[in-house]
């Protein structure tokens, strides 16, 4: 559901009237090279655009002010071919407002040993004109993506991919919204959140509906329309009634595709792209939604259950990044549920009562209708699998009263031991990096959340590019994870981010 827009890159080289117009024209040419090369790589996820190279402050003004006002540039890349001396770039950078990366680069790879002379060390001096530019922005206090190397280099040019993937989520960010049916779960902490300086922090509009809003529109779904999408529900998933009728076990079915075309019509309609509910606040629904939920999120919506909006909203974040992957693996909501503590095989097991995305499953999925053990409504149907394998990053966005804190934990999603065929739900089965004792110690002591927003797509830079880019704390747990400096580093935290 999220279109990919036609969205642009700016390429910007810095230099100056000094060189006289012959380098000048070289750098436009190098420029102009690299633009070529880096888009036919076939790694970008977006076009760079090439920019005529800016020599004086007013041209840097006015380019970065027109990137500003250019609804189709999500960012600007920049690159000192030569000396750009940098107090030309302060206006501009002062008025500019979207995500900046320096990409710090040089034109030829290698020396040119036997022919280098002062002209050509003056027309290629990044290294020089690049730490100029540098200083600047770190005086300004600017948030920017600093990447290294040859600019033909695959890895160099994956950087620079990840983080368009990044700016992406920076500006789709503030186009998040949220439709909560029900509140916060009474009595519980970690869900809870401002949601005023949630948008002022990501630009996330959360809003709230009598869940009665949304029970006429599902009231009012066409029988036939229900018994077509459920129809499709029987051709492309595996139907386990485990000793129920028949007959039963449709109806419990179709009560979920009305939900789906019911819910998708009230969001659609209304413009919303990530959705909340509580078991315990259904209204006159007849069922927790769970399969619908389930479609729902693999369409791209964002989820949070029990009123969370945080998790819902973040979902739906990592959605709209990961969608500029056409391999991506999955993205879901998730809860940490239960643990295995045999030494050697330690991990959690991840579910929820229904609410894991299909995107995330490998093999078969199927639908089964199992009595909830909480609430008081209908059996619901839901769609039950076990998740990929592979690396992956959990996430918890966590309000600490006067700002919010991102944990970014490393994963590593495995196969359990042997089949839970009792178990009713779709689950994930993963050990948190460094291991498990570390990781979750980590987790807890970080005041990390039971919900999470998990994907094997994005990494755990571009989690802490993305949390820099909003100005707020992240804690990354992986590999590298020490709990004494971890404590430590949460104490230089707070004195930071309690300032700023
Ligand atoms: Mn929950």
């Amino acid at each position: 559901m999220f279109e990919k827009k036609e969205y642009k890159f700016w390429f910007c080289t810095g230099s100056q009237d000094l060189y006289g117009d012959e380098c000048l024209a070289n750098v436009a040419k190098h420029s102009q090279k690299i633009t070529e090369e880096l888009n036919n790589s076939g790694i970008l996820p977006f076009e760079l655009v090439c920019k005529p190279v800016l020599i004086d402050q007013a041209s840097i003004r006015k380019t970065l002010n027109e990137a500003n006002n250019d609804p189709e540039v999500v960012g600007v890349v920049t690159w000192m071919h030569t000396f750009s001396p940098a107090k030309m770039w302060i206006m501009g950078l002062q008025e500019y407002r979207k995500p900046l990366c320096h990409l710090h680069t040089q034109f030829n790879e290698e020396i040119p040993y036997d022919t280098i002379d002062m002209d050509f060390m003056n027309e290629n001096q990044s290294a020089h004109g690049d730490r100029e530019y540098g200083h600047i922005v770190t005086r300004m206090g600017i948030e920017r993506k600093v990447i290294v190397g040859h600019w033909s280099d695959k890895q160099v040019i994956k950087e620079l991919a990840d983080w368009m993937t990044v700016a992406l989520g920076v500006m789709e960010s503030s186009h998040i919204r949220v439709a909560r049916f029900g509140d916060n779960m009474n009595n519980v902490a970690v869900t809870e959140g401002d949601k005023v300086e949630a948008q002022i922090k990501f630009g996330w509009e959360i809003d709230h509906y009598n869940v009665n809003d949304l029970v006429k529109v599902v009231d009012a779904v066409e029988g036939s329309d229900v018994k077509a999408l459920t129809d499709e529900y029987y051709t492309k998933y595996k139907i386990l009634t485990e000793g129920r009728k028949e007959e039963e076990f449709r109806r419990h079915v179709e009560e979920q595709a009305r939900i789906e075309i019911g819910l998708l019509k009230f969001l659609s309609e209304r413009n919303y792209d990530a959705i909340v509910t509580h078991f315990g606040m259904l209204g006159g629904l007849k069922q927790l939604p769970g399969l619908a939920i389930q479609r729902l999120m693999e369409k791209g919506y964002g989820f949070g259950a029990e009123g969370d909006w945080k998790t819902a909203a973040l979902v739906r974040l990592m959605k709209i990044m990961t969608s500029v992957n056409k391999e991506a693996k999955g993205t879901s909501f998730m809860e940490d549920y239960t643990y295995n503590l045999v030494k050697g095989e330690e991990g959690i097991l991840q579910a929820h009562m229904l609410e894991v995305c299909p995107s995330i499953a490998q093999g078969d999925i199927s639908i089964k209708v199992n009595p909830l053990s909480m609430g008081n409504r209908e059996d619901p149907a839901r769609l039950v699998f076990t998740a990929k394998e592979g690396k992956g990053v959990a996430c918890s966005l966590v309000d600490l009263g006067n700002r919010f804190r991102l944990i970014i934990n490393a994963v590593d999603v495995k196969q359990t031991k042997k089949p839970m065929p009792k178990l009713p739900v779709a689950t994930a089965f993963w050990t948190p990096e460094p291991d498990l004792k570390i990781g979750a110690k980590a987790w807890i002591l970080a005041g990390g959340a039971h919900h999470t927003s998990f994907t094997y797509d994005l990494s755990v830079d571009q989690m802490v590019d993305l949390a820099d880019a909003f100005g707020i704390e992240s804690l990354v747990i992986d590999k590298n994870t020490d709990i004494r400096k971890f404590k430590n580093e949460m104490r230089f935290n707070s004195i930071y981010y309690d300032r700023h």
